[in-house]
């Protein structure tokens, strides 16, 4: 039998897509085929996407990295969750905490037994004081869950604010170390095979050529293979979710580093505040047809708690995903596979999901119809599982004081999203249709937080009497507040041990 195995992968394009699927092809295929990566500075990279999900911290933990130099080598600083501002209503506060509200009662989630309380005694304490991670943002102090032995107060984790440039150039030097291979050049065509429509070759501006038998397609909002070349099709979300367009801007640090990013609606969109340790992050997503570029410009310079360190960059976006994302022998992976706005930082999670599964279905040359798709049935649910949770921020709302607002409240939503409000609102139970994905605290939090109450208590969570469940839940704030006490501050915690040079 001839080998059929792969013996090149090129991947196009040099941004966090880009070399965060370098570093693990480069583990995992360890030296069993060559890998090169073409990227044009002159093309450059999008150069945002500085906060992320828990599940970095097992991305980076899989590549065997040092947390400490991570943290140092890329500015980088804890993240508990998200404050949200103006959510839901004007004036409304409230924070999405990576983590629970307390261990399950009798088999029930915490939560189910605080509204039971919050029903019958009107001055029990928000359902916030029973999330650790809630209590230890709000106060600003961070310490790590104790992730091998958990205690009690564990049910939390957290999640890194980075600078996205430093990032990538660190998983570079990482992927380059085993072996990976980096072009710089403009890509203007590509060779097919006559027969299959497999991409055989890469040719550059000029004139050379860039031979492989896996293609990954990391080229950014171009899509420069999965569209260019083979017409994947995008289904477009800007219905349910209209926000088209983004400015950036750095600016100083503030004086107190707080574990969390803050997201703030605004008339036409939301801005972002992401601290690092030398600068913070902010930006304004907003949609252009209910507001002015110089607009929100002002909205987002007006906001700032610094001074500006750079000109805001203005970027443009169409929400939605590639029909598919595995064509042939092409894989998209970032952008150029989809994009959902940040306001969840999901996108550097669905690259993380997806080198997975790359690695987990790598194929041989013939790159076989099955496992394009698979992988193109998971990614498919991942982005519209991500999609409702994100439709979600904005739908349950009852801001009506602007156009974008009454646009939201009235637009229509996925069957899937309409069931999880309906079946939250009338009976407190979330649908986890992704067990990978956001958990029922995540869902608690938003619609609680958004406003949506349940109307009805859970019918088995009657067992226990209501002393025994208001000293439960006395007794768990109290262990909560005295944890977090104990805690160091973010930033003093941040220049004890990981302060960047
Ligand atoms: C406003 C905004 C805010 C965001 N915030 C977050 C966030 O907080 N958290 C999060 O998880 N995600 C966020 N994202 C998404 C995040 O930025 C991206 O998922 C991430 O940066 C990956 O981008 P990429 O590598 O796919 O594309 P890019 O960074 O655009 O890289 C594309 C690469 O392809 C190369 N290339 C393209 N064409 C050619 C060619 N012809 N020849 C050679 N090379 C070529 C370019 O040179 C570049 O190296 C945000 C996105 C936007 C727009």
């Amino acid at each position: 039998m001839s080998d059929n195995r792969i013996r090149k992968v090129v991947i196009v394009g040099g941004g966090t897509a880009g070399w965060m699927t370098a570093a693990p092809l480069a583990l995992k295929l360890g030296g069993r085929c060559e890998i090169a990566l073409v990227e044009s500075p002159e093309i450059g990279t999008v150069g945002v996407g500085e906060a992320t999900l828990p599940t970095i911290r097992y991305f980076n933990l899989s590549l065997g990295l040092d947390d400490v130099d991570f943290i140092k080598k890329t500015q980088a600083t804890f993240k508990l969750g998200i404050e949200f501002k103006d959510w839901g209503h004007v004036g409304n506060r409230f924070f999405h905490g990576f983590g629970d509200f307390g261990p399950p009662l009798e088999h029930r989630p915490a939560y189910m037994y605080w509204l039971r309380l919050s029903r019958t005694f009107k001055d029990m304490p928000s359902y916030e004081q029973w999330s650790i991670a809630t209590v230890m943002a709000r106060n600003n102090r961070f310490a790590p869950p104790h992730e091998e032995m958990p205690s009690v107060t564990d049910g939390y984790s957290f999640a890194y604010h980075f600078d996205a440039g430093l990032y990538a150039a660190y998983l570079r030097d990482y992927a380059m170390r085993r072996g990976v291979t980096r072009i710089e050049g403009m890509i203007d065509g590509v060779e097919q095979h006559p027969e299959t429509g497999f991409i055989t070759a890469l040719k550059l501006r000029d004139g050379r050529r860039v031979e492989g038998d896996l293609f990954v397609d990391c080229s950014g909002f171009r899509g420069l293979l999965i569209e260019g070349v083979f017409k994947a099709g995008y289904d477009d979300w800007s219905d349910m979710l209209p926000c088209n367009s983004a400015q950036a801007v750095p600016c100083a640090k503030a004086d107190q580093l707080t574990p969390y990013t803050i997201s703030t609606a605004k008339s036409a969109g939301w801005t972002w505040r992401i601290p690092l340790q030398h600068r913070t992050g902010n930006g304004h997503v907003y949609c252009d047809a209910f507001t002015t570029d110089e607009q929100a410009g002002r909205v987002l310079m007006d906001g700032l708690d610094g001074e500006a360190l750079a000109e805001p960059r203005q970027l443009r976006f169409t929400t939605g995903r590639r029909r598919k994302s595995w064509i042939k022998n092409c894989v998209a992976i970032g952008l150029a596979s989809g994009f959902l706005e940040p306001l969840e930082s999901t996108s550097i999670n669905i690259i993380e999901v997806a080198v997975g599964w790359l690695v987990q279905y790598f194929p041989n040359r013939d790159c076989r119809p099955e496992l394009a798709d698979e992988f193109n049935r998971m990614i498919t649910e991942r982005y519209q599982f991500v999609r409702d949770f994100i439709v979600l921020h904005y739908k349950v709302t009852n801001r009506s004081d602007s156009e974008f607002w009454r646009y939201c409240a009235n637009m229509s939503i996925p069957d899937t999203l309409r069931h999880q409000i309906e079946l939250f609102r009338e009976t407190g139970h979330v649908a986890i249709y992704d067990p990978q994905g956001f958990s029922a605290s995540s869902y608690f939090s938003m619609l609680m937080g958004l406003g949506v109450v349940p109307k009805a208590d859970d019918p088995l969570i009657d067992t226990m009497e209501f002393d025994q469940l208001l000293g439960h839940f006395a007794s768990r704030r109290e262990i909560i507040a005295q944890t977090v006490k104990a805690m160091p501050e973010n930033g003093l915690y941040i220049s004890r041990h990981c302060a960047a040079p």
